[in-house]
Formats: C-alpha cells, sequence, structure tokens
C-alpha cells in the first residue's frame, strides 16, 4: 500500500491557474501545499498544445500575469513557445516548482466528513488536504467528434492539442476537421506541405483582421527600462478590448459594425464567389468566438485545399465520407474540434458531501458562486468553473480576480480560526438566477450553437457583463455567503456557525 500525503492545500494543474494560485499562496505565507500535475511540466494549454502556428489571440502584455510582466515578448501576439517558456519562467522565478508532482493523474477526489478533509487519489498515490483546488482548466479535455467509424481509420489520426510532430505530414492527403480557434492557426501551416488539405466545416467562423507584429528592440527596451510604460500599454490593450462587452452584452446592434469589417476581410483575401458562400457566417458576430487570422482565407483558397460544408456522415478505414455520398481518401485525420468544455471530467471525478459527483450537483447545468464555490463541497474553490469565460479578452484576468479570492478566503479562515467553508445554496441560486437574467439579450443568444452553451442550452460558460465588475466582486471573500464551521475543542462539544 503506498503511504498517503497530507498537505493543507492541495492544487490539482499547473496552467495559469495552478500556478497563479500557488504563486500567491507562497507570497502569503502558505507553504504547506501541493500541485499535481498530470503532465511533466508545467504550463497547461500551452505545454498541451504545440500544433503549428498556436499563439494567443488576446496580446501578450494582457494575456499575462500582471504582478509578472515579460518586456521580452517577440511579438504582441506571442507563439506558444514563448507563451510556454513565459509560465516555466514564471514558476522557476516564484519558486513553485518544487511543489509541483509531475506525472500525478488526479482520478477521484471525496470530500470526508470525519476528518474535514479532502481524500484526493491519484495513479501514483494518496492525498488528503485541508482545502482543494482544482484548476484543472476549461479547455484541457480533447473533444472527439461523434462521428460513425472513427476508430476504423487506419491512418495517422490525432488531435490538435495532441499534436504528433514524429509525423510528416509532406506529400499527405489530410482531413482536417473543425474551423474552431486551433484549426485557423494549424491549417495555414500546413497547407503548404500537404499533397491535399480537406477542411471539413460544421460552422463557419467569423474571422476578423489580425494586428499581431513584433515588438521592436526599441519598445522592449522601452519596457524594461520603464515597466510603468508596459503597465499603461497593458492598461490600454484591457481599455481597448473591454469595450467589445458594449456589442457583446448591453448592445448587440453594435455588432453590425464589427460584422461589416469581418465581411470586407472576408471579401478582400476571398476571390472565389462559392469560396464566398460557403465561407460566410449565418449566426449574428460575436455568438461564437470571433477569430483573428490574415492567414485562413488564403490558406482556403490554395489550389489543394477543399473546404467541404458537407456533414461528415461516416469515416472508414481510408476515407472520410460525408452527407452527400462522397468518398475522400486521406492519409491523416486532425480533430481540431476543441475541448469537452461544458462536460469537463473533473465533474465527474469530484464528490462532495454524502458522495455526491459535481456532475449531479449540478443536474445538467453547471452552476457556481462567481464559478469558484459549489454548495456540498466544503473547501473547495474551482478555478475557471461556470461564467467565468470570455470571448474578448484575456482569461488570466478572470484567473487572478479568482486567485484574490481564494486567497483572501484562506486568509480570512487562519485568522478567525474557521476550518471549513462552504457556500450557501440560496447564494449560488441567487448568483445563477442574476446571471441567467443578464444573459438576456446578450450576442449569445441569437440563436447559434456554440460550445457556449450546456445540453440544457443554458449558456454556463461565458461571463456576462464587464469584467472588471467581476475583479469587483472577488476582491474580498464574502464570508457571509458562506456557511463557517470551527472544529469543536476537545472539551467544548460545540460546533460554531
Ligand atoms: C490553443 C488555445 C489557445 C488559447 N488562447 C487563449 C488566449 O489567447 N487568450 C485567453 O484568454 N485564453 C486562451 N485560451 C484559454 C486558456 O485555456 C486559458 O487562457 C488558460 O490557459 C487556462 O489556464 P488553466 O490553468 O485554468 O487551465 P490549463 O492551462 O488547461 O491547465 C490545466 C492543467 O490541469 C492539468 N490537469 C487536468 N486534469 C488533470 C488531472 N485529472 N490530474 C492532474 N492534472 C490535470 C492539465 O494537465 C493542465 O496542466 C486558449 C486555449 C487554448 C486551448
Amino acid at each position: 500500500m503506498t503511504a498517503t500525503t497530507d498537505v493543507d492545500v492541495l492544487i490539482v494543474g499547473s496552467g495559469f491557474s495552478g500556478l497563479g494560485v500557488a504563486i500567491r499562496l507562497k507570497q502569503e505565507g502558505f507553504t504547506d501545499f501541493a500541485i499535481l500535475e498530470r503532465a511533466d511540466d508545467v504550463g497547461g494549454t500551452w505545454q498541451a498544445n504545440t500544433y503549428p502556428g498556436c499563439a494567443c489571440d488576446v496580446p501578450s502584455h494582457l494575456y499575462s500575469f500582471s504582478f509578472a510582466p515579460n518586456p521580452a515578448w517577440s511579438q504582441t501576439y506571442s507563439r506558444q513557445p514563448e507563451i510556454w517558456e513565459y509560465l516555466r519562467d514564471t514558476a522557476r522565478r516564484y519558486d513553485v516548482l518544487r511543489h509541483v508532482r509531475f506525472g500525478h493523474t488526479v482520478t477521484s477526489a471525496e470530500w470526508d466528513e470525519e476528518t474535514a478533509r479532502w481524500k484526493v487519489e491519484t495513479g501514483q498515490g494518496s492525498f488528503t488536504a485541508r482545502v482543494f483546488i482544482p484548476a484543472t482548466g476549461p479547455l484541457a479535455e480533447p473533444k472527439q467528434p461523434e462521428v460513425p467509424g472513427l476508430d476504423s481509420f487506419e491512418g495517422k489520426i490525432y488531435h490538435s492539442a495532441r499534436w504528433d510532430h514524429d509525423h510528416d505530414l509532406t506529400g499527405e492527403r489530410v482531413a482536417s476537421i473543425g474551423t474552431g480557434a486551433s484549426a485557423i492557426q494549424y491549417v495555414p501551416m500546413i497547407q503548404p506541405d500537404v499533397a491535399k488539405l480537406h477542411v471539413f466545416q460544421r460552422t463557419a467562423p467569423w474571422i476578423m483582421p489580425h494586428s499581431n507584429r513584433r515588438v521592436t528592440g526599441v519598445e522592449r527596451r522601452a519596457y524594461r527600462a520603464f515597466p510603468a510604460l508596459q503597465r499603461l500599454v497593458r492598461g490600454l490593450v484591457y481599455a481597448g478590448r473591454e469595450i467589445l462587452v458594449l456589442g457583446f452584452v448591453k448592445r448587440p446592434g453594435l455588432m453590425k459594425q464589427v460584422e461589416k469589417v469581418a465581411r470586407w476581410h472576408m471579401r478582400s483575401q476571398i476571390s472565389d464567389p462559392e469560396l464566398i458562400r460557403k465561407a460566410t457566417p449565418d449566426y449574428t458576430i460575436g455568438c461564437k468566438r470571433i477569430l483573428p487570422s490574415n492567414h485562413w482565407y488564403p490558406a482556403l483558397e490554395r489550389p489543394n485545399v477543399e473546404l467541404v460544408t458537407d456533414a461528415i456522415t461516416e469515416v472508414r478505414p481510408h476515407s472520410v465520407v460525408t452527407a452527400d455520398g462522397s468518398e475522400r481518401e486521406v492519409d491523416t485525420i486532425i480533430l481540431g474540434t476543441g475541448f469537452s468544455v461544458t462536460d469537463m471530467p473533473v465533474a465527474r471525478q469530484v464528490r462532495g458531501r454524502g458522495g455526491k459527483l459535481i456532475v449531479d450537483s449540478w443536474g445538467g447545468s453547471p452552476r457556481a458562486h462567481l464559478g469558484l464555490a459549489m454548495p456540498g463541497f466544503p473547501n473547495m474553490f474551482m478555478m475557471l468553473g461556470p461564467n467565468t469565460g470570455l470571448g474578448h479578452t484575456s482569461m488570466v484576468y478572470m484567473i487572478e480576480s479568482q486567485v484574490n479570492y481564494v486567497i483572501d478566503a484562506l486568509r480570512k479562515m487562519r485568522d478567525d480560526g474557521v476550518d471549513t467553508v462552504e457556500v450557501k445554496r440560496d447564494t449560488v441560486r441567487a448568483y445563477n438566477d442574476r446571471l441567467d437574467e443578464m444573459h438576456e439579450g446578450t450576442v449569445w443568444t441569437t440563436g447559434c450553437k456554440s460550445w457556449y452553451l450546456d445540453d440544457t442550452g443554458r449558456n454556463s460558460t461565458i461571463w456576462p457583463d464587464w469584467t472588471f465588475r467581476f475583479r469587483h466582486r472577488t476582491q474580498s471573500f464574502d464570508s457571509s455567503k458562506y456557511d463557517l464551521r470551527t472544529t469543536p475543542a476537545p472539551d467544548s462539544g460545540k460546533v460554531a456557525a
């Protein structure tokens, strides 16, 4: 039998969220913590997604920790290797690497009523902890398309988040399934090498011009010499992005202007009317994620690329068959099919009071307080849980907001001698009722099918307001919305509430 390791705080995942929590824990004097990470390095999204062309689509000055600015970004929108290196370097500099247990996949976690601790199982041993922080990522679990016969394919097949760099695509016939954020980045990169590229599209994405450019040496030196300058640029980027909330949430009619730019972009890059027809979305811009690219449309128009809009009905050992009966022979299938967002595995692995799984407590639609806390799950703070997603700006802003809240909760628990905190059911109900009201009339309810909506059709993914309001609400731990318990002293026999 393997020994059980006990820690005060147990984090799962070492992406922006897990590292962000760990760094702040350390700074606040909480040193008894561990991070369980299934991969063999830190970085999360940026460790896992290594596909050609992988980059952030929010400017790097904003898509980075506010407390760890990087004056050396080489481009305004950095590529994956640079973001991954930034995260590894930040973990090193803030000395949290020694807390990470690599190669530890969490298989289950359960709240133990008797000991008031979380019991967490991994393939490599058991852990117990007072506080449990799943930071397993909303976009970490590759989604497999439900296509009959996919398993029967005898060529090479892989998901964009598990890119096989040992497999040479040169001269191959390739099927790429999906036209989301990842596909629009890798398709233009592989197009010059492959013999034939069939791009299978279910829904056309809205594409905006990309403003990426190299950061000059002068700028980099200026950021080093005057850190306030970089903070100013970060602030300006934040403000520029936040304006989009007006169109997304407050007045969706404004999105018509954004749509005009996207239509102009398409027409200026595609000359074939039939391709324009196929590439034109049939829903309001912003309803699904808007994607920036200057290379997507030109790639689609290359002679070796075919945009297929007929639904895939079957995959055979060497081909892909579509609804019109066409069969295309391919050597490799790349799944650019995104991630399981509203059905993340953690919800089926974590059990709270009475052994109830998160997924059962959600009853079909994820709900939490501030995307963090759920009734029945004491001392658990889930990073980037329900309704923390964004369509317009940096997720790191939401992560840092949640980190503030979690750290304040732990501080208050420590200072007030509180052992367990559990959000009240009424709090979660009222909070989510308000979110649902706020979602009414937003661009996400204009009728498109997107991964923002769960199986019930509810938007349980997006934060439907200004992000500074989320920052404000997470500034401090609102203990009145929680049941607080202290362990009775051995002789008192009472439970303080
Ligand atoms: C290709 C891509 C591009 C993106 N670009 C942007 C962008 O430009 N701007 C933006 O704001 N957001 C972007 N995102 C969203 C991005 O996921 C978040 O910004 C952020 O990186 C999430 O960080 P995280 O730490 O919460 O999750 P992740 O980075 O996903 O980290 C989760 C970690 O948990 C680990 N883990 C999961 N399950 C287990 C388990 N059972 N046991 C142990 N470890 C586990 C994973 O291995 C991973 O390391 C992008 C996402 C993708 C996939």
